[in-house]
């Protein structure tokens, strides 16, 4: 048995995890105090005793504690040397939590586990090469070839998000401009629904939220795009085929044999997904259009979870 743990920037995800990849029991809790590390790690050493037990198990059942963290990690010795999201830096996770538990603890990007989720249990589960895109926030992705996760020397490989392929050139988050991330992310989506709210243009959108810009999501566009409203559709068709292009650009580089598209925006199904297969059909070789199958994720936000206990997989 495993614990898997998925650590994000507002929410952290505690898993209890089978030796063949099923979820046993889970539970999520807010990131508290961020910046002071301590807390968050107390809380993950809390609550997974805490469901550890709920669940009639010790300690002793647990072979090792996986845990997905976004950002620059020393994967070796377990330590996160740069994560924004969390505002950490040079966070010894690993020591500290192996202090307290004696399990063993590894950690991994949260991009790769989310694919080694998927490529265990998911979508992926029947394929050696396979690459994934997570839409939320950013846009995070990981890449297997050959059963191999490929890392990189500080495990950032396939920074997707990042290509800098826009046109429009708009800042990213990283301090370069045009970088994928800012048209096809949630981030991205939102800033163009609140154009179009600024500018007073003819939409659902604006007939909504001219009041209450803040309250624009990601999700709202995509409803309003599912009723039809044309600048919504604009928007979510424009970054669904660029970030068909940007995976355009992994496959050709890679030649997986399947795309899964994870993340909450991949949960606007065949309306992101449609434009997705355009721009990849425009920009990826004939040969490999032709043999890769772009899917949604199966296992939804349990990917993260599942994928960092694969980390202790024999
Ligand atoms: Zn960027």
């Amino acid at each position: 048995m495993y614990i898997g743990v998925d650590l994000g920037g507002t929410s952290v995800k505690i898993g209890v995890i089978s030796k063949k990849g099923e979820l046993i029991d889970h539970k999520e809790i807010p990131t508290r105090s961020r910046g002071f590390f301590q807390v968050v790690i107390n809380d993950i050493l809390h609550h997974s005793n805490e469901i550890i037990q709920l669940n009639g198990y010790s300690w002793d059942d647990i072979e090792g504690m996986g845990i997905g963290i976004p950002g620059l990690l020393d994967m070796e010795r377990g330590v996160v040397k740069m994560a924004p999201n969390l505002n950490w830096q040079n966070v010894p996770i690993k020591w500290f939590i192996e202090e307290q538990l004696k399990v063993p603890v590894k950690i991994e990007n949260d991009g790769n586990v989310a694919v080694l989720g998927e490529a265990w249990t998911g979508a992926g589960s029947q394929y050696k090469h396979i690459a994934m895109a997570t839409i939320g926030t950013g846009i995070g992705a990981g890449i297997i070839i050959d059963g191999h996760i490929l890392h990189g020397k500080q495990g950032m490989a396939a920074e997707l998000g990042h290509l800098p392929i826009s046109e429009e050139g708009l800042l990213c988050g990283c301090g370069n401009y045009g970088c994928l991330e800012t048209i096809s992310s949630a981030t991205g989506i939102i800033q163009k629904g609140k154009e179009v709210v600024t500018l007073g243009k003819d939409s659902l959108l604006t007939a909504q939220y001219k009041d209450e810009i803040d309250k624009i999501t990601a999700k709202s566009i995509i409803d309003a795009a599912k009723e039809g409203d044309n600048e919504s559709l604009q928007i979510i068709n424009h970054a669904g085929k660029l970030l068909g292009k940007g995976l355009a650009i992994i496959a050709n580089l890679f030649d997986p044999q399947i795309i899964i598209i994870g993340g909450g925006v991949s949960q606007a199904g065949d309306i992101i997904l449609d434009p997705i297969k355009e721009g990849f059909k425009e920009h990826g070789l004939k040969d490999i259009v032709a043999s890769v199958e772009i899917v949604l994720a199966h296992l939804g936000n349990q990917a993260g979870m599942i994928g960092a206990a694969s980390l202790f997989k024999k």
